[in-house]
């Protein structure tokens, strides 16, 4: 860098005026639409963004940067003067919130304190400025109260109980009804409960305790349950999070006050119309907690008809603005509007899926931005079964349909046996009267949430649908008593912990007992069951049948099944297969053709063998002739024998024990003794790293010619009744060329010796999986003999890892989970610097070998959205996965290729 260049100095806090929408990264979400409401000209109280890059030097250094306090200070000065009043200043005091934001939306997770500047001396003076001494006291012992718990780490409950104390001793329900004289005497016994918990008064510098709420949001994002959170959602953790400070306004000044959520339209069906909670004399996170319940935002037109008309032409700004749904926060002080958040709102997956079409539709979007709007995840959701229309299970109560899908479980009232029984393997349904954040890891190990009050927009309703779970909110008529575990229904049914229930997040419906399911719409539709334009196809099939039409036109990678059998291979094809990237033959070797492998492993001389084959093969020919005749005219990739033979074999201890008997009983049985002997022959300490793969087929002569035999005989049978077959002859675990090319020679040969005597010609190209590290790091070599490479992403991560596939997720995985050493399983998602460099590599040197060699994955990774788009990166062909997962495989390919070709946006 020139001398003469300064070094720009990092600007570590944003005036609400300087940010935009597109500053996520550094304001967060919230700073930046702030921001970018600000900049609209919308009613939003003024205020500055501290960034997230400050946030990542207090967590790295535990000390805020060394320049910050001066940068706030000029800041505070500048809001200071344009609200003509200082912070906390006595006779008229400036109050702030400080609440966090990080760049993607934790509801719930991270700390927010309201009311900062209140102190002593200054509520006498929001008291008289307000004409309001009730006001002025409830607000300051919010402040204590939430400060005491968030900055101080109080426990929460100390508050609780003092309040209700309050409310108890004056003889009544809500807190609405304490007076000022009730609240004055709560602030001294809030101020009393910090000074014994903390061994400190309540700070009473107003500045100080800006500073101290500050650094307690940068500190909340490591609480546990915002690392959870992260987890859960896929969130980076070393994003950090935004500090927003923002003036007050009061929504707790009197009946003409009041605080709300809504969205700009319905979240759980996409339809345009009044969605929303409103809850009148009420502060902050009041509507969202369920404390109270609320009313529906479409009544604030009764109420207050300037700020409703108001609200709902910002909310039509808002959408034509963000081209989407947004989800708002607001408050109304005195009869004037205030705008508190705006965000792109999460929805279900469902309304996703609607709300994508009906923007094409208004011309907001086009169909790239369409695939941006929908995720692989939603449609699997929209795959699941729902509850029987026509069942007849007893109906114990109603609440919010606050996101849907059906849950069948075992009735649990608390979030620790919620996941103690789930770990067990059971599955629950978790009742709550309503949840709040430490809820979350009960929420997550439960099939659905149920919750006896707040609304849609309460925390079970927006963290239930941004995680996709089923949940039932505000079933008001369903008493639930959490200290008894157990929840009365109106008629006087009586649940216990343990009792099954089932939950229908779509109708907000509950039900007694286990309600028998059946297939989604969705499903029907792919299975060509339903027609996405008859009558009676809903609105939901008609817009996934509109986005996936989009997504096969943008996609470049072509997505195959994996499928053993024709009837896997037909449903492959309804849902959109383009071929079989994986065929297990050992699938085929399973049941009454058991025996035939058992035989070939005991054959003791060439006949015995050759007549083992000979059986197997017709047996084999046929499984090929139906999977060709499934999947005709589109490529069928056959993988010769991979897994170790004594997988074939009976369990060596039940097989000692029936000889021994025998043995005892002087009853000798000459096969059994010779299966005994093979097992023991043939048992390894780690079968996965033995005797399986390639070094089979080279191991046990004619196996694998006899494979490729019935392989060609099978093609040779189709064309001769005019089929188009494709076969693909897959070797696996290949871990150098000179493997490949004894089992190429030999395969070549009989496919010779098949084309002459049936007088056709096959065309059947041979290659190999890539599934080892030396094969991956060899692969120029190997292309030499390969027409294409399959990755097999399961053994290549088990091998890469040094994890054994079958024991780790069991054993140790939520552990290294829960200590961040990855986010998500490797085998789940591909580890893209690890396996996936690999992968890269090994596609790079192979078609450097050989320009035009067909490239495809087919370990599980192929079926997973995030991993789908990594193999777009990289310039594969294709990707094969479970039928199921076709349409998510589909999808995903189609957002990959438009992300990367459109610049795609930032939805999730
Ligand atoms: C793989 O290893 O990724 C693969 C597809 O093969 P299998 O799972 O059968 O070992
Ligand atoms: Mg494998």
């Amino acid at each position: 860098m020139p001398e003469d260049q300064q070094v720009e100095q990092q600007k570590f806090v944003y005036d609400f005026h300087e940010g935009n929408k597109d500053l996520k990264d550094l304001l967060g979400g919230k700073g930046a639409n702030l921001a970018e409401m600000t900049n609209l000209g919308l009613p939003v109280p003024p205020g500055f963004t501290i960034t997230t890059e400050a946030c990542k030097e207090y967590l790295v250094s535990g000390e805020e940067p060394a320049a910050l306090r001066d940068e706030v200070s000029a800041h505070l000065d500048a809001l200071e003067a344009r609200m003509g009043k200082k912070l906390g200043q006595a006779d008229d005091p400036l109050l702030v919130s400080v609440r966090s934001g990080a760049k993607f939306s934790m509801p719930g997770m991270m700390d927010t304190v309201l009311n900062i500047g209140l102190s002593d001396e200054s509520v006498q003076g929001l008291a008289a400025q307000a004409g309001e001494e009730r006001f002025a006291w409830d607000s300051y012992r919010r402040l204590i109260q939430m400060f005491g718990k968030t900055v101080l780490g109080v426990d929460g409950d100390l508050f609780e109980e003092a309040l209700e104390g309050a409310k108890h001793a004056k003889g009544v329900a809500s807190d609405v009804e304490l007076e000022a004289k009730d609240l004055k005497r709560l602030v001294q016994v809030f101020k009393e409960i910090v000074a014994k918990e903390t061994g400190r008064d309540f700070p009473q510098d107003p500045r100080e305790q800006m500073d101290l709420a500050v650094h307690a949001v940068f500190d909340s994002w490591n609480t546990d349950r915002a690392k959870l959170y992260r987890r859960q959602e896929r969130i980076p953790h070393d994003l950090g999070t935004a500090v927003n400070v923002c003036s007050m306004v009061f929504g707790n000044l009197g009946p003409d006050s009041g605080t709300g959520v809504a969205f700009t339209r319905d979240p759980a069906s996409g339809h345009a119309g009044v969605y929303g909670d409103y809850l009148q004399n009420a502060q902050g996170e009041d509507v969202v907690a369920g404390i109270r319940n609320t009313m529906q935002l479409a009544e604030l037109e009764g109420l207050d008809k300037k700020s409703y008309d108001e609200l709902m032409q910002i909310m039509q700004k808002l959408e034509t603005h963000y081209l989407d749904l947004c989800d708002i926060e607001f408050t109304i002080e005195r009869g004037k509007l205030w705008m508190l958040q705006t965000r792109v709102g999460k929805r279900t997956a469902a309304a996703a899926f609607r709300i994508a079409t009906q923007l094409v539709d208004q011309g907001l979007i086009d169909e790239a931005e369409a695939l941006q709007r929908v995720t692989g995840h939603q449609l699997a959701q929209l795959m699941f079964p729902r509850f029987d229309s026509d069942h007849k299970g007893e109906l114990l109560g109603r609440g919010i349909a606050a996101s849907p899908g059906a849950a069948v479980g075992k009735a649990v009232f608390d979030s620790y046996t919620a996941v103690k029984w789930s770990r067990s393997g059971e599955k629950v349904i978790l009742i709550r009267r309503e949840t709040n954040p430490d809820d979350l890891d009960g929420m997550i190990a439960a099939e659905g949430i149920l919750t006896s009050r707040g609304g849609k927009t309460s925390h079970a309703a927006v963290v239930a649908r941004g995680m996709g779970k089923t949940c039932v909110c505000g079933a008001e008529e369903l008493e639930v008593d959490t200290k008894r575990r157990r929840m009365t229904a109106p008629g006087g049914v009586v649940i216990d912990e343990g009792d099954l229930v089932s939950i229908d997040g779509s109708t907000g419906k509950v039900y007694l007992g286990d309600v028998p399911v059946v297939p989604s719409p969705v499903v029907e539709y792919f299975e060509g069951r339903m027609h996405a334009g008859a009558e009676d196809a809903d609105e939901l099939v008609a817009a996934v049948h509109r986005i996936m039409a989009y997504a096969d036109r943008v996609r470049r990678l072509r997505v195959r099944a994996n499928a053993d059998n024709a009837e896997d291979a037909s449903r492959a094809r309804r849902f959109g297969a383009q071929g079989i990237g994986l065929c297990r033959t050992e699938h085929m070797f399973l049941g009454e053709r058991r025996q035939y492998v058992e035989r070939l492993i005991l054959a003791e001389s060439d006949e015995e063998r050759e007549a083992a084959l000979t059986a197997l093969t017709p047996l084999q020919k046929d499984d090929f002739v139906s999977l060709f005749e499934a999947m005709d005219g589109l490529p069928v990739t056959v993988r010769l024998l991979d897994p170790p033979l004594h997988e074939f074999l009976p369990d060596i201890t039940e097989l000692s024990v029936r000889v021994a008997l025998a043995e005892s009983r002087k009853d000798h049985n000459e096969n059994d003794l010779r299966l005994l002997q093979a097992v023991h022959r043939l048992h390894e300490q780690n079968p996965m790293l033995g005797l399986r793969g390639v070094r089979l087929g080279l191991v046990i002569p004619g196996l694998f010619a006899m494979q490729v035999k019935a392989i060609a005989e099978a093609a040779a049978d189709r064309l001769d009744a005019k089929g188009d077959p494709r076969a693909e002859i897959m070797i696996p675990l290949v871990g150098t060329v000179q493997e490949l090319e004894l089992v190429r020679d030999e395969a070549e040969q009989v496919i010779a010796e098949v084309e002459a005597r049936r007088g056709v010609e096959l065309k059947l190209t041979l290659g190999t999986m890539i599934e080892l590290p030396r094969a991956a790091l060899t692969a120029g070599q190997i292309a030499e003999s390969a027409d294409f490479f399959s990755f097999g992403t399961n053994d290549l991560t088990q091998t890469v890892w040094g994890f054994s596939r079958d024991d780790v997720e069991a054993s140790f995985f939520t552990a290294y989970l829960e200590k961040g050493i990855f986010g998500v399983s490797p085998f789940e998602t591909i580890d893209r610097d690890g396996v996936g460099a690999l992968v890269r590599s090994a596609a790079e040197a192979g078609r450097a070998t050989r320009p035009d060699l067909k490239l495809g994955v087919c370990g599980e990774h192929g079926g997973d959205p995030e991993s789908v788009h990594f193999f777009h990166e990289v310039g594969l062909d294709y990707v094969s996965c479970s039928p199921f997962r076709i349409p998510v495989a589909r999808l995903e390919a189609a957002r990959a290729a438009a992300a990367t070709e459109g610049g795609g946006s930032d939805h999730r």
